[in-house]
């Protein structure tokens, strides 16, 4: 009787388990249930249809920066199975990933359906059998100790080894919670922030380079750089999308409703400006400040900076009084804002919160509850921020599960 294994759900972490599973050892029988008709729907969604497989990082200790939970344990199974095991992966299967300028990897057909062919004929060649529309309902275990797995239309099943990897579905939660898990409360990650501020009305679509952005949440206090964009609803872009991965956990408890510091001029000092506003003074004494931008700043957003620095629009730098210029001063280097909710971000929902950490070993991603229990990908209280770095830990996790699944 060869081993019995099954794997449940058909996302990006079970079908890569599952296949490494089958490849590791081919005498064993490899079952993946999958909720749904459709295998890797998230993986067909995913990057805008264009699938951001993994991020072009190969130094673990750098890679881990990325995950606002789970990066401490990652490091380990990183020096297993990082993003350039990733892309060998794929490359021996024919698949080529590209970088893009900011690290984020693609297929280079730039299309997810490349990426669910490879995962799927892979899961085909080495035997796997994937049930479609057979969403488990429940998990036990006999007296023998063997798990047991019920779904709504075909009985009872029983299997050796179980993985379970059931993205952030609350019913994975409940299984797990029954053979012996903590779950980390859910709570969203990876979103905008809802701001509405005179400042950034009628300017979505203008985006700043590099800002230094503080948020405070609560007793949280956290600061991110990076790009930033004014969407219709408030702010969004690298920066803010960093915050809302790290300060996920304050924010939910402050109910959306926190602070936010933006500071426009990173590497200079307010010296440097008093020093610009000066010169301004002395060069172009008589130019309208509201419509002359310093440091490169979008024009459209000064204008409405200055009339919030209360700068009239016939004020010219040689009549700027000292109160002004230090309200200008203010704007330049600590915007405030207020935030007063959360927005989505392209769709790409992503929770924080699940298995809880303490109880895996991360050498094989299985149980330290439940021997012959294993988890992978998002069930995990596991989350990156964006850049495929979410998808990586799906690799990795499934990847050690599935090694571990076929030989322990
Ligand atoms: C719109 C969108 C875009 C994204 N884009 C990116 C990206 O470009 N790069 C990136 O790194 N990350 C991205 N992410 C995040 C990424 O998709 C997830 O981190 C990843 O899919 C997690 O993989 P998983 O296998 O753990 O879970 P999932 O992909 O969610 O798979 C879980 C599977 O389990 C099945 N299931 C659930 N319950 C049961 C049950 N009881 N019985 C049987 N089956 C069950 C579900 O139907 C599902 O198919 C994106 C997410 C979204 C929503």
């Amino acid at each position: 009787m060869p081993t019995q294994i099954a794997v449940i759900g058909g996302g990006a972490a079970g079908i890569f388990a599952a296949v490494t599973t089958a490849e590791h050892n081919p005498s064993a029988a490899v079952t993946v249930f999958e909720a749904t008709g459709e295998p890797l729907d998230k993986v067909r969604i995913s990057g805008g249809g264009r699938c951001n497989v993994t991020h072009h990082c190969f130094d673990p200790a750098i890679l881990i920066g990325n995950y606002p939970r789970g990066g401490r344990e990652l490091r380990g199974p990183f020096s297993h199975f990082q993003p350039r095991d990733t892309i060998e992966w794929f490359a021996r299967r024919g698949v080529t990933l590209k970088a893009e300028s900011d690290g984020r990897m693609f297929p280079t057909t730039d299309s997810s359906a490349t990426i669910i062919n490879c995962l799927l004929d892979s899961s085909r060649t080495a035997g796997v059998s994937i049930k479609l529309n057979a969403r488990v309902k429940h998990v036990g275990l006999d007296d023998s100790g063997s798990f047991v797995l019920s779904t709504h239309d075909s009985g009872q099943h029983r299997f050796d080894r179980v993985l379970i990897a059931t993205g952030n579905s609350p019913n994975g939660h409940r299984f797990a919670e029954r053979l012996g898990h903590t779950i980390v409360p859910a709570v969203p990650s990876l979103f905008t922030f809802k701001v509405n501020d005179p400042r950034l009305s009628g300017l979505s679509g203008v985006s700043f380079d590099r800002v230094e952005a503080t948020l405070y949440a609560g007793e949280t206090v956290m600061r991110q750089t990076g790009p930033m964009l004014i969407t219709h609803w408030g702010l969004s872009g690298p920066a803010i999308l960093k915050l809302s991965a790290w300060g996920a956990r304050a924010l939910h408890d402050t109910r959306y409703k926190a602070s936010l510091e933006i500071n426009f001029l990173l590497n200079r000092a307010p010296d440097d400006v008093s020093a610009a506003i000066s010169a301004e003074r002395t060069e172009h004494g008589k130019r309208k400040v509201h419509a002359h931008p310093l440091f490169n700043l979008p024009r459209r957003y000064w204008e409405q900076l200055t009339a919030h620095a209360d700068i009239e629009k016939s004020t010219t730098w040689s009549t700027l009084s000292k109160t002004q210029a230090t309200s200008l001063i203010s704007e330049l280097a600590a915007a405030r804002f207020e935030i007063r909710g959360k927005g989505v971000f392209k769709e790409e929902f992503v929770t924080c919160g699940g298995v809880s950490l303490r109880e895996i070993d991360f050498r094989t991603m299985q149980s330290r509850i439940r021997p012959g229990l294993f988890f992978a990908g998002e069930i995990l209280d596991i989350d990156g921020v964006t850049g495929g770095f979410n998808f990586q830990s799906a690799w990795t996790t499934g990847f050690l599960a599935g090694r571990a699944m076929a030989t322990l």
